[in-house]
């Protein structure tokens, strides 16, 4: 027998209005459908409902995480300051760790994540290669001091977390778990029925692919994502890359290069409307400033910088592009008309550029630029590299089908650490040989809560929320609309004991309201099938059973309603 609850009975403070202080929907709508309530800056309070839709996504993170061969366990969520030392993360975590001393002067923190209290763990309680691999989860309230909680669940001080962390003898096995980790990662997400990818994150110095994040696709999300129409390929902005885009002017002969007045013409758009010809055709010269020094960097007139990939290539901690004041000062030159023929600038080009034929540049001097100028043969560059910005013009890199430029909200992030935490923290064990190693490490969070949150964002109407049915806080809502003089109630409890014994969590409207109100509720908390018991019943006999996602609606008798409702659900 399913859960049966009643909504007079449950705590469900929905509200009129928006609330004023939620930016987004889903703060919004977690507020207006009573499924939480802030108690101050980034911490809330979990309200039944919002439990409940917590509960079922645990339920299938610890199903599938055990299919993944991790086991549970619980760990404190105090944590001692001395750890944090030997890990060197006392000193580098910031502000956001949340630290405080206790009576006996004995520094402390909250855990915002558990590297150093696991490996504590199991360096004391794990000795030998025959113990290995090791791959221990929990889900568990974190604590960090954002600088900016916003957006609700979405960014919270207090969170709900699900990390995990892996214990490895050697490299190979560490790649092992991570990838059974990445493939029970994508059976939760889909399970959820949420839109979702799995994406190659930028980690900067680990190599392979040992870093993603799984980004549920929402138009408010924080990251642009580019996905494939064509396949599974999808990547961060700062990582995704693409087949090389066809050159304007390819085949032609290099012609004789040439001097051309352009007074006053600076933009891309005003050079080559001047001059009738495809921004394709421009090479376009940007000045950046890596950590304050300048570097000239070349791009296709259409195309667009992707500062993380420059910074990268410069091994710079921060790239900014130059003022006027900067470039003028730097290159000689006016903004507008620099180019890369002579240019006294360090200069770094994009791959694209390496093919171009008969560009227009800068003719770094004002008021001027060339024509028919040849990479190779007018100018030399420090070096070529990925540094551009993906469109939705390019193709992808691994099946050439079109591309698609998205938002996505980052719920999962998996890891490989490597000896990073063992090494820091003398985390060792025996192998065949007896020699003493380093655990190979690996770790693995999910956004319980901020998930939740994401679900939202990606399904709902103007009405309300539209859960995703294996999400969803009740799988169906059962409205009571009897008057005092009518058996309907008794109707009801006739269906509601039979959706239960299918399965089915079921929440009674047996509230004394009017159908108005009871509508727009289910409407807004968004249960994804809403069953109808009022007057068409005494009059035809007749139930209406009506999908939340798209209205689909049924009437059928009261023999069929259980039928009605799992093919509505399926
Ligand atoms: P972000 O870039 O969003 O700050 P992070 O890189 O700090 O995330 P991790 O340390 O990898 O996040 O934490 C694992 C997961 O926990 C993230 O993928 C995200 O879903 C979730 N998470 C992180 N910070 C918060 C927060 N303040 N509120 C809610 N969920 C969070
Ligand atoms: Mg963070």
């Amino acid at each position: 027998m399913n859960d049966v609850m009643r909504f007079s009975e449950l705590l469900i403070p929905t509200l009129k209005e928006t609330p004023a202080e939620a930016e987004v929907v889903s703060h919004q709508l977690l507020l207006r459908a009573g499924f939480i309530r802030k108690l101050t800056s980034g911490v809330y309070s979990y309200l039944p409902l919002a439990l409940r839709c917590l509960r079922k996504f645990e339920a299938i993170i610890r199903e599938e995480m055990a299919r993944g061969g991790a086991q549970e366990l619980l760990l404190p969520m105090v944590q001692p300051a001395d750890l944090w030392r030997e890990s060197g993360r006392w000193r580098k975590y910031g502000p956001e760790l949340l630290r405080f001393t206790d009576r006996h002067e004995r520094e402390s923190c909250l855990g915002p994540t558990h590297e150093e209290v696991i490996t504590d763990l199991v360096r004391m309680n794990v000795h030998s290669y025959r113990d290995l691999p090791k791959n221990l989860y929990q889900i568990q309230t974190k604590f960090r001091d954002e600088i900016r909680p916003r957006f609700g669940l979405m960014r919270g001080r207090e969170f709900i977390m699900k990390d995990g962390y892996s214990f490895d003898a050697d490299e190979a096995g560490a790649e092992a778990t991570y990838r059974r980790m990445y493939d029970a990662y994508m059976r939760i997400f889909a399970r959820c029925g949420l839109a979702f990818r799995a994406v190659e994150a930028d980690t900067g110095t680990i190599g392979g692919s040992f870093s993603h994040e799984f980004m549920v696709l929402a138009d408010t999300g924080e990251d642009t994502i580019v996905v494939c129409h064509g396949c599974d390929y999808a990547a961060n902005l700062e990582k995704a890359t693409c087949r090389p885009a066809p050159v304007v002017g390819a085949g032609e002969p290099p012609a004789e290069l040439e001097k051309v007045a352009t007074p006053g013409k600076r933009s891309v758009a005003e050079v080559t409307e001047f001059l009738g010809v495809s921004p394709k055709r421009l090479i376009k010269t940007l000045v950046y400033l890596a950590d304050g020094d300048p570097v000239a960097v070349l791009v296709r007139g259409d195309h667009e910088v992707q500062p993380v990939k420059l910074q990268n290539l410069l091994g710079a901690l921060e790239v900014e592009l130059a003022d006027d004041a900067a470039v003028q000062e730097a290159a000689g030159v006016p903004v507008g008309y620099l180019g890369p023929v002579g240019c006294r600038l360090r200069v770094v080009a994009d791959l694209e550029v390496q093919r171009m034929v008969n560009a227009v540049t800068g003719a770094n001097e004002p008021d001027a630029h060339l024509r028919n100028v040849n990479p190779g043969r007018d100018f030399t560059v420090e070096q070529y590299a990925d540094l551009r910005m993906v469109t939705e013009e390019d193709r992808c890199p691994r099946c050439g089908a079109g591309l698609r430029l998205t938002r996505g909200i980052e719920v999962g992030h998996i890891f490989k650490l490597g000896t990073a935490y063992s090494e820091a923290m003398e985390a060792t064990f025996l192998d065949a040989e007896g020699k003493q190693r380093h655990f190979v490490m690996g770790c693995y969070g999910i956004g319980v809560s901020r998930t939740i949150a994401a679900a939202i964002e990606q399904n709902h109407d103007a009405d309300g929320i539209v859960w995703p049915a294996p999400i969803a806080p009740f799988a169906v809502t059962v409205l009571d609309l009897s008057t005092r003089k009518d058996n309907v109630s008794e109707v009801v409890d006739g269906i509601v004991q039979d959706l239960a014994a299918s399965g089915l969590d079921v929440l009674v409207d047996d509230r004394n309201e009017r159908p108005g109100i009871k509508f727009k509720d289910a409407d807004l908390i968004g249960i994804p099938v809403r069953v109808t018991v009022g007057r068409r019943y005494l009059s035809e006999g007749r139930v209406e059973v009506r999908r939340r996602r798209d209205g689909e609606t049924l009437n059928v008798e009261l023999a069929g309603v259980v039928d009605a409702v799992l093919g509505l659900l399926t």
